[in-house]
């Protein structure tokens, strides 16, 4: 199981009509949905399981700009900003603090890489610090690990994954919203090349717009819908500790190991080199557009043949207005995790942190990554169909992005001038000819 959500009650009426139907409520779909109401459009927002219940709580909780793709910098600056007023814009607590945040190098060629990505983001007004060894460990003096340095951006931050969404939907249903949980969406219709409702679980909803903010699913909803979107997932693995007073003050990552100190007292840890990418009839279809960030990124994943190709070629197929989904049969996308990964982070920890040997694990889990080629978002509408729009890809960042993700989904969807420049998160960069590429700092 993953972790508790707070939970959101959903609105009674079950709506006919609507402006804009935003499905899944995750981080993404939660500030889409928030943005919109704010701006005084009908909006239903719905989720199959519960608001929050996939990636979005499973996640490090990690809001940073330090080593950002570069083309997302203006999306997580303005993020950025509008994690620093969520808490009084939602008049609840999604557990947002500023921190920092420090990326240790390991190596010489790592070390260099990060002093590139600090040239490149002082031109976005980022000012991050590249501490020598001696200084990384005046900051933290519970840590004697040899690393070249790190990357320090003081700005960065973190927040709680089980209460940053379910917070933004509760502010917006009060705000207006309808929100329908345990509602999934079988089918996009169209008339015409035109969104004109979408088929639920409880029946029809008519719309002018529809977003797609289904993280994993979304490959299969816009499968649904006649278009192609090369996505795949990977599976990331983390765990929490039970209370401890060990608080390194900023979150920080050693590669082997990374962790963030949580609001309960304890810390949730992982490392960003234990993917698994399991083999899947999509990865036949799109493996070779991924084999550039792959082989990239191959210390980091594995590749497994394993049940899951099976289960998605008999299983993972798209809806039928008239039929249960599987959308249905998986509420919450809660995939097995190897406990081995669980044992090797935790014996990193101990040779990062001697301080940390033997503290208690008290959950682990394990989340399906939308991963796309280039590793940025699609952020964009879906030109084919009039009226659709699609939230997804964020290629294990999302978290950190997902605010300003959102307000910039919701300036496509009413046409106002866009609060960041749009054009690296078109879809269209598939099958437009540009060269896609995955950007690598940390
Ligand atoms: C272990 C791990 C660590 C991570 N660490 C970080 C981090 O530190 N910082 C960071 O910025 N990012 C991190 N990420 C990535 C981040 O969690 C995601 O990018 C982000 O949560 C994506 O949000 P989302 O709303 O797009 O998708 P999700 O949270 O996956 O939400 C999609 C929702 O859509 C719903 N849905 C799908 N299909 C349907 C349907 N047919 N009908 C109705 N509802 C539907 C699903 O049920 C789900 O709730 C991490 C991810 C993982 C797994």
């Amino acid at each position: 199981m993953g972790p508790n959500v707070d939970l959101v009650v959903s609105s009674s009426g079950f709506p006919r009509e609507t402006e804009v139907v935003v499905i899944g409520g995750g981080i993404v779909g939660a500030a889409t949905a928030l943005s919109l109401v704010e701006r005084g459009i009908p909006t239903v927002l719905l989720e199959k399981g519960l608001v929050g219940a996939e990636q979005s709580s499973r996640n490090w909780g990690w809001c940073r700009r330090t080593g950002r793709d570069v083309r997302e910098l203006p999306l997580i600056n303005l993020s950025m900003q509008l994690w620093d007023g969520m808490n009084a814009r939602l008049g609840s607590d999604t557990g947002f603090r500023i921190t920092g945040i420090a990326y240790a190098a390991r190596s010489e060629e790592q070390w260099q890489r990060q002093q590139r990505w600090l040239e490149e983001a002082r031109q976005y007004g980022i000012h991050s610090d590249a501490l020598t060894s001696a200084q990384l460990r005046q900051k933290l003096p519970d840590i004697d690990f040899p690393v070249q340095g790190a990357l320090y951006t003081a700005l960065d931050g973190r927040a709680e994954p089980q209460k940053a969404a379910p917070a933004m939907v509760a502010a917006a249903v009060a705000k207006g919203l309808n929100l329908q949980q345990h509602c999934a969406v079988r089918t996009i219709e169209q008339t015409a090349g035109k969104v004109g409702e979408v088929a639920t679980e409880r029946g029809a909803i008519r719309c002018r717009a529809v977003v797609v903010a289904g993280g994993a699913w979304s490959r299969l909803l816009l499968q649904g819908c006649g278009v192609t979107l090369p996505q795949l997932k990977v599976l990331s693995t983390a765990f929490r500790t039970a209370p401890t007073d060990y608080d390194p003050g900023c979150c920080i990552s050693f590669g082997l190991v990374s962790l963030r100190k949580r609001l309960d007292g304890g810390l949730t840890v992982a490392s960003s080199s234990n993917g698994i990418a399991d083999i899947t009839p999509d990865s036949l279809r799109f493996g070779a557009r991924f084999m550039p960030a792959y082989r990239a990124e191959r210390q980091g994943i594995r590749l497994r043949l394993g049940q899951r190709f099976s289960e998605e070629l008999f299983h993972w197929r798209p809806g039928r207005a008239d039929k249960i989904s599987i959308y249905e049969r998986i509420r919450v996308l809660d995939p097995a995790i190897d406990a081995r990964i669980v044992r090797k982070v935790a014996a990193n920890l101990a040779r990062v942190i001697p301080a940390l040997a033997g503290v208690s694990i008290e959950q682990s889990w394990g989340g399906l990554i939308d991963s796309m080629p280039d590793a940025i978002p699609v952020i964009s509408p879906v030109a084919p169909v009039s009226g659709l729009y699609l939230a997804t890809g964020f290629s294990g960042h999302g978290f950190g992005i997902g605010p300003g993700a959102g307000q910039l989904m919701a300036d496509l969807v009413t046409g106002s001038p866009p609060s960041v420049d749009p054009h690296p998160f078109r879809l269209a960069r598939f099958t437009d000819g540009e060269r896609i590429a995955a950007q690598h700092w940390l």
